[in-house]
């Protein structure tokens, strides 16, 4: 399945590039919002995957919106591949580092961002969305609480970020449009190895990032495992899983990014994302 926020409704998109209204659809027993499958996850899943493709009705990818578009709760990961935790220069993490991105930062798959300043950075990542609600689950159990993945960018304000006394990671990450998500959610059983994915992102069509998700060094599972040991996870809390090397913080001399940019990521079999920057009042 391929989960979409079309037009602001909850939507399935077919193979052949439509897309069917789940309200409609469903007769009013799933509603239009997006936000709404992951409270009745099972019951979801097990009607979508019965449905026909026929009625699908055309659409432009503009008109997609965050898959996600309320969550309850964003957690995201730092330092979470080694080759970005060497061109950090940091040390591996023995606990997976954790910050939020408030959920005011999420966007849709397509669209403008504005620039809070001169240090603006490109961090893209595997997106995790959560099905069913879990405390204290294991590795071995974690893939069965995930409702699906898609495609996030952990846009980065680098001079907020590290502002001192201390790190503010969270509010670094979290202006307006800081969190682009999308296009769609497509569920595990459509991944043939949901733990090893290329990722990767483009910055006017210059690659700048390319990895496997096979190379975190906590992996999915072990993320959920480590990140309930503490908080409950709800149905549809996502978790942006860290991000390769290839950031332009991390480049001799750093590259960040100017309006005009065009930034495009991507996780393979998932989909495709792309951004534009504008300029915006500094921070
Ligand atoms: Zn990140």
């Amino acid at each position: 399945m391929r989960i979409a926020n079309l037009r602001g409704r909850l939507s399935l998109l077919t193979e052949g590039d439509g897309a069917i209204d789940v309200a409609g659809a469903s007769g009013g027993r799933f509603g239009p919002d997006p936000q709404s499958p992951f409270g009745q996850w099972d019951e979801f899943a097990a009607w979508a995957s019965q449905l026909h493709e026929a009625g699908a009705t055309p659409y432009r990818p503009e008109e997609l919106g965050p898959p996600v578009p309320r969550p309850d709760q964003v957690f995201a990961i730092a330092l979470n591949y080694r080759d970005h935790a060497d061109e950090a220069r940091l040390e591996l993490p023995a606990e997976p580092p954790t910050f939020t991105k408030f959920p005011s930062c999420l966007t849709g798959p397509n669209g403008a961002v504005a620039l809070s300043g001169e240090a603006v950075d490109w961090e893209v990542e595997l997106v995790v969305v959560i099905g069913r609600e879990g405390h204290r689950v294991s590795a071995a159990d974690a893939w069965s609480v995930v409702a699906g993945v898609t495609v996030g960018q952990d846009i980065s304000d680098r001079v907020v970020q590290m502002r001192p006394p201390a790190p503010q990671f969270s509010l670094g990450k979290s202006f307006p449009g800081y969190g682009p998500i999308g296009p769609v959610i497509v569920t595990v059983d459509e991944l043939d190895d949901p733990d090893d994915l290329e990722l990767g992102c483009s910055v006017n069509g210059e690659e700048v990032q390319k990895g496997r998700t096979s190379d975190m060094i906590f992996s999915v599972p072990e993320l959920i495992a480590r990140l309930s040991s503490v908080v409950t996870l709800r149905p549809g809390d996502l978790i942006f899983t860290g991000t390769p090397s290839g950031v332009g913080a991390g480049r001799t001399p750093p590259r960040f990014l100017r309006p005009g940019d065009v930034l495009t990521s991507y996780v393979q079999g998932v989909g495709e994302i792309r951004h534009v920057f504008e300029p915006g009042s500094a921070a």
